[in-house]
């Protein structure tokens, strides 16, 4: 089965907000089992949404489109959806009751005629009510499409998804599973890997499809099938993994899609060890990647930002005269931070970052982009310098990268 997914509002297109319905959508309908063929952003004009629903007709076997059902002049889906299926709009009773409640028991005013537009739906449409919000969703056919609009706001288009479209779906469509599968490689570049495994492609079985997904220092791999037994596909998919050579398996780091912290968080669990860092120019991003989930008190004993020069004296007990002696973006300050965040927190290892971000420079005469990371653990203390470039997102991102690598080789040294 065929689905795209539609979304509208010029806050998209102007790239005032990120289409995360799209996403969100893509991964659910994937999940669900469909195919995925289009994705599309159009802007809040009569005729830009009347287009893209009419490009569908026939074309896929169900459209979601998200966005523009309010009441105000500016929100005009719900008419021009209204328009494409030459239908009228009537008032439905139970939204004009829960709307009525909304208003009139949250907001404590009585009901205007504006809320009053909110109640109206197409006389044939299958009403997706609404519950965290007062536009309700639609369903329509047209020839042999399945047109679903939902309201723009994440959370209030996922509720109606989750409660209201999906038991319709699976009613209404015989849909297969999308076994996907992604796999994590360290330390070998996507044009090697395609190297070493060249023979392991050319011997996958047709209805195996694979993707190489690259981005610094690693390469996710992943394995896709689809079909009407899941059991069989996930069989089929694992034998295809059984086969990958010895000399890519060994820099498998992870069978699951799992981000750079999280392989490093799995590391940790799986040696019960502790950590906690120091940072300074990742301002605390790596104590929010290790605090993400659920369960990080069991590995992530905690972390400081210690950003100004004082406060590494000051919060983590950095000598001054290391600091005037070697500059506050150096190794030795960095080996400093990262054992004393260690004894603070009592952990079996800790990371500190120290370094000159930019754009312009700070208290070190180092260049810009000249990044310390240190470690601690039993095994020792050391610190490394790299020189990350510009601008300063990147050096940020690419400080916190070399971290998680640099804490993921010290937990292999136990
Ligand atoms: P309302 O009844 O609240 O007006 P609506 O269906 O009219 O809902 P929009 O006016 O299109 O929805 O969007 C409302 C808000 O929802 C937007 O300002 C934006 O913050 C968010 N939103 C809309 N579309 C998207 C999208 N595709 N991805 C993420 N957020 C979105
Ligand atoms: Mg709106």
């Amino acid at each position: 089965m065929k689905a795209s997914i539609l979304t509208i509002g010029d806050e998209i297109l102007i790239g005032q907000i990120l289409d995360t319905n799209s996403n969100y959508l893509a991964n659910y309908l994937d999940k669900l089992g469909f195919e995925i063929v289009e994705i599309r952003s159009v802007s809040d004009g009569e005729h830009a949404i009347k287009e893209a629903m009419n490009r569908q007709v026939n074309q896929v076997d169900l459209v979601l489109i998200t966005g523009g059902l309010g009441p105000t002049k500016d929100d005009l889906t719900k008419q021009v959806f209204c328009d494409f299926f030459e239908d009228e709009l009537v008032e439905n009773p139970r939204v004009f009751t829960h709307v009525k409640t909304v208003i009139e028991g949250y907001f404590k005013r009585p009901i205007s005629e504006l809320n009053r537009k909110q109640a109206l739906v197409p006389s044939r449409a299958t009403v997706l009510f609404n519950e965290l919000g007062t536009a309700p969703g639609m369903m329509m056919k047209k020839g042999n499409t399945h047109y679903v609009s939902l309201p723009g706001v994440p959370f209030e288009m996922k509720g109606i998804v989750e409660k209201e479209l999906t038991p319709v779906l699976k009613a209404q469509f015989a849909l297969r599973f999308n076994v996907h599968k992604t796999l994590v490689v360290y330390g070998i570049g996507e044009s090697l890997l395609a190297e070493y495994l060249s023979d392991w492609e050319e011997a996958l079985p047709v209805d195996v499809q694979l993707a190489y997904l690259p981005s610094r220092g690693r390469v996710r791999l992943r394995l896709s099938s689809s079909g009407e037994d899941k059991e069989k596909i996930e069989h089929l998919i694992e034998e295809v993994i059984a086969k990958i050579p010895l000399n890519v398996k060994e820099h498998i780091r992870a069978y699951s899609d799992l981000s750079r912290s999280e392989v490093v968080i799995e590391k940790l669990k799986a040696e019960g060890m502790t950590i906690a860092c120091a940072e300074s120019c990742t301002g605390g991003r790596l104590a929010v990647l290790f605090s993400a989930k659920e369960g990080a008190s069991a590995f992530f004993k905690g972390g400081v930002v210690t950003y100004a020069t004082q406060s590494k004296i000051d919060v983590l007990g950095v000598k001054k005269e290391i600091i005037d002696a070697y500059s506050v973006v150096s190794e030795q300050v960095a080996c400093a931070m990262a054992e004393q965040v260690r004894q603070k927190f009592q952990s079996d290892l800790a990371v500190a970052t120290t370094g000159n971000a930019g754009p312009s420079k700070g208290d070190s005469a180092v260049e810009i982009g000249t990044v310390y990371v240190g470690i601690a653990s039993n095994m020792g203390t050391y610190a490394i310098k790299y020189e990350l470039g510009q601008p300063r997102e990147q050096v940020i991102e690419r400080t916190i990268s070399r971290a998680l690598e640099l804490v993921y080789n010290e937990i292999l040294k136990k």
